[in-house]
């Protein structure tokens, strides 16, 4: 068995795989795919002390890292379920299971997609997901925030620091957000809010984004709006449904709950990062928060029963 068992292979389990093994504890990280969501980010710019890299540049980097490390890698692997037995037991897709004395949780998040024509296509030519990291590609210039609870109308004050306009597009007949963020963007003279509003695709000349389309939902009619950027802020989707059947405790969104040393509602078992209920989703957040799991996990092992 392993002493620690990592799974997943971004910012988070990437510095928990590193923080364990130079412990000299015998380390592996499964990871479906090394580098998590920084594979699919261009530009980087708030990776503190590297004033610009690039998604595949900063993933590459961290692999290296973990490999100099003699951590034992397995990816294109899936963990299906977990299991505390004597020790955890992490089930795989392939029918494989692997058990560890400890375990760090690091599975990440996705954002939630529309789904619409163009969204696809346009992703990093005009539609963005983290106002925190491709807000500034926008200065100057109008963009659409989609989605009125707490995240769309905090991107939207946010992004109307730095943009020309921002347009909020909300589905329902009213916001989600709490008042007092409400109550900010009607201060704002470059926000504004259109309720009822149902994008229907994401409009580009090929090359990037240049408007998109939507049906006003009391009347029917079709619109459209000439923009910039399209920011899609309808959720993030922790990468936690593996653990259903498990007695990890998790919030309503599926958020993994942790306290401050990492620690999940099973003995030897910790998470980090995207996955957990941790209020801020960033890179050097996420590394951070790996690196404490990891520690936390050794303090774990250095007072459970040596076998
Ligand atoms: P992730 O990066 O999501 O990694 C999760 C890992 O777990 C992956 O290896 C995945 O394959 C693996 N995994 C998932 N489920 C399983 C499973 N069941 N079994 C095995 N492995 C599994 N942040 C910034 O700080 N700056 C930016 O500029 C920035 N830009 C971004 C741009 C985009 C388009 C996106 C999507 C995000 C951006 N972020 C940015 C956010 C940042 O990428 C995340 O906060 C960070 O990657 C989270 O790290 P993580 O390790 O928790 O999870």
């Amino acid at each position: 068995p392993y002493d620690l068992l990592v799974i997943g292979g971004g910012p988070a389990g990437a510095a928990a795989a590193i923080y364990a093994a130079r412990k000299g504890i015998r380390t592996g990280l499964v990871a479906e795919r090394f580098g998590g969501q920084v594979m699919d980010t261009v530009g980087i710019e708030n990776f503190i002390s590297v004033p610009y890299t690039e998604g595949p540049k900063l993933a590459a980097s961290l692999e290296q890292h973990v490999k100099e490390y003699g951590v034992d890698i397995i990816t294109d692997q899936r963990a299906t379920n977990l299991q505390r037995n004597e020790l955890v037991d992490i089930e795989l897709k392939s029918g494989a299971t692997l058990s560890s004395r400890s375990v760090v949780l690091a599975t990440g998040a996705r954002w939630r997609e529309l789904g619409v024509p163009g969204e696809a296509e346009y992703r990093t030519k005009g539609v963005a997901y983290c106002p925190h990291c491709d807000g500034p590609f926008f200065k100057g210039k109008h963009v659409a925030v989609i989605g009125g609870g707490n995240s769309g109308i905090e991107a939207a004050i946010d992004l109307a620091g730095i943009v020309e306009h921002v347009t909020v597009l909300e589905f329902a007949d009213s916001l989600r957000a709490d008042e007092v963020l409400v109550r900010k963007t009607q201060q704002m003279d470059n926000i504004d809010i259109i309720l009822n509003a149902q994008t229907t695709e994401v409009l580009g000349d090929g090359n990037k984004v240049n408007g998109l389309a939507y049906t006003d939902r009391k009347s029917g009619e079709s619109r459209k709006l000439d923009l910039a950027g399209v920011f899609v802020q309808i959720g993030l989707v922790p990468n936690t449904e593996f653990l259903k059947e498990s007695d990890v405790v998790m919030n309503r969104m599926g958020e993994i709950q942790i306290d401050e040393r990492g620690a999940t509602s099973i003995p030897g078992v910790y998470a980090a990062g995207d996955a957990t209920t941790a209020p801020y989703k960033q890179i050097v957040i996420s590394m951070g928060a790996g690196a404490t799991a990891a520690l936390g996990a050794f303090d774990y092992l250095i007072r459970s029963s040596v076998e």
